[in-house]
């Protein structure tokens, strides 16, 4: 089963408008073909309508890192998936762990995000990752497990196919200590395994799973070359475009 690669980078709180429009335009025609890769900069949402435009007609795609699950309404400081979508954006992470940490998200909430954003014809990036505690206590298999169960409760195999997970231990997310390529081709399996649990080994051989977590681009093909990991979810080395671009160097 050949899955299509899809390297994200996650720009967190980072840049200011000028410098995101600046990065764009860096980047935006050297990226490969869609149809080798899917190249995604998930951005903060105030820059997205200008990265938009900038991206039109490239290769690059976007991401917003968060939305709400309603439309529109009286939600004082939240985004509509259905906004985001109108601004030709494709993608919108969900359960961040720094979402889920500092914000309080709930698997609950994640699932009712992941209906609205494929509701509005976007795809979500749904992430997943256990705590250095749980990760030492031997227990990662059983919390990801349970995270994945709840973030896709009643979604349909159909949109479970078209879905990206991304696998993200918290003990490796910006501290530089990667998780090795055995331990992330192991633990992105243990999420195609419970997607296959539920939905059946179509639905687990077509779901694209990544790795996140102190991703750099000497690492990256080594993730790469692992049969579960079908892409990158990158922080900090997806902040400068020399580094984002050599991201892809795994792309023949
Ligand atoms: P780093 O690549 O900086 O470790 O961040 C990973 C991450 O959280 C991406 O969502």
């Amino acid at each position: 089963m050949s899955r299509k690669p899809i390297i994200a980078g996650n720009w967190k709180m980072n840049k200011t408008l000028s410098e995101a429009v600046a990065f764009a335009e860096a980047v935006k025609n050297e990226i490969p073909s869609k149809e080798l890769v899917d190249t995604v900069i998930g951005s903060p949402a105030l820059f997205l309508a200008h990265l938009a435009e900038a991206a039109k007609g490239t290769e690059l795609q976007l991401s917003a890192q968060n939305s709400y699950f309603e439309n529109a309404g009286a939600y004082t400081g939240e985004n509509s998936p259905a906004a985001i979508a109108d601004l030709g954006v494709e993608y919108i992470i969900i359960g961040h762990s720094e979402r889920r940490e500092y914000f309080g998200e709930t698997d609950e909430d994640i699932n009712k995000k992941a209906k609205a954003i494929i509701a509005n014809g976007l795809t979500p990036i749904v992430c997943c990752g256990e705590s250095l505690e749980t990760y030492e206590a031997g227990e990662t298999a059983t919390w990801v497990e349970s995270q994945i169960t709840g973030a896709l409760k009643d979604l349909t195999a159909d949109q479970v196919s078209n879905l990206v997970i991304a696998y993200e231990p918290i003990w490796a997310i910006g501290t530089g200590k990667s998780a090795t390529a055995e331990t992330a081709d192991e633990t992105c399996g243990v999420v195609r395994a419970t997607v296959e649990k539920l939905y059946g080994k179509n639905v687990a051989d077509a779901v694209r799973i990544q790795y996140g977590g102190s991703v750099k681009p000497e690492n990256v093909a080594e993730y790469m070359s692992k049969e579960n990991v079908d892409g990158a979810l990158v922080g900090g080395a997806s902040l400068e475009p020399a580094s984002f671009l050599a991201l892809l160097n795994f792309v023949k």
